[in-house]
């Protein structure tokens, strides 16, 4: 009989502590087998406001990165959303069917997503939730033709992080003193 599959979903950073704590203590125990809705490893996402920013190396925000995985013999299937879990065969499901997976064992990393208040013009261009690399290089590129930022939510430490990170990303075409960082809390 071979070894039994662990399935987890999520590789963000508790996902991969997960499968790190497995390698270090019982390597070779499983199969492991992951879903990553995010294409890419796992990157410290604490640290995004200072990718945003352009303040730091952006290779130091990577953890474990896909090659990581490789090397521990774990797949993941990147950029794949699972999307049923079949308790009974035991079998996570994903990828619009595409992919499934049965497992012995099964994690749920699935982290939380940034919570959008009911406001009226919320799914216009030029708004962006703040939660992932992909929404720093949007937020980045559209800075570039902005010469105004507005931060909603965030927590009173994240908050004053984000506006400042984003400051430097925006145009200014008359100097730096023109930019305006409203930031704005939610409750
Ligand atoms: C800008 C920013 C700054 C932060 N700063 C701090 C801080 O200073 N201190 C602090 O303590 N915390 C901070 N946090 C919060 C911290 O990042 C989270 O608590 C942490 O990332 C949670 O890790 P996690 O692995 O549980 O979840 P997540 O990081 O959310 O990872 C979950 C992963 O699962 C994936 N996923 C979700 N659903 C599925 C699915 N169905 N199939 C496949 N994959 C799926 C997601 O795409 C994601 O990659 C910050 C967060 C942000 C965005």
């Amino acid at each position: 009989m071979g070894s039994p599959t662990l399935v987890v979903v999520g590789t963000g950073m508790a996902g991969a502590k997960v499968v790190e704590e497995v390698c270090a203590r019982v390597p070779d125990r499983f199969q492991i087998r992951m879903f990553g809705a995010e294409r890419h490893g796992t990157y410290n996402r604490i640290l995004l406001s200072t990718v945003l920013g352009g303040f730091d190396d952006p290779a130091k925000i990577w953890l474990q990165p896909i090659e990581w995985y490789e090397k521990h013999n774990i797949f993941v299937h990147r950029g794949v959303r699972a999307e049923t879990i079949d308790l009974r065969n035991r079998v996570v499901v994903g990828g619009g069917g595409k992919v499934s997976e049965p497992y012995d064992l099964l994690v749920m990393a699935t982290g939380s997503r940034p919570f959008v208040p009911p406001l009226e013009g919320t799914n216009q261009a030029g708004v962006f939730v703040f939660r992932t690399l992909e929404d720093c290089e949007a937020i980045a590129a559209y800075a570039r033709e902005s010469d105004r930022a507005v931060v909603i939510g965030g927590g009173a430490a994240r908050i004053g992080s984000s506006s400042r990170a984003i400051e430097p990303r925006c145009r200014s075409p008359r100097g730096r003193d023109r930019f305006s960082i409203d930031a704005a809390a939610t409750r």
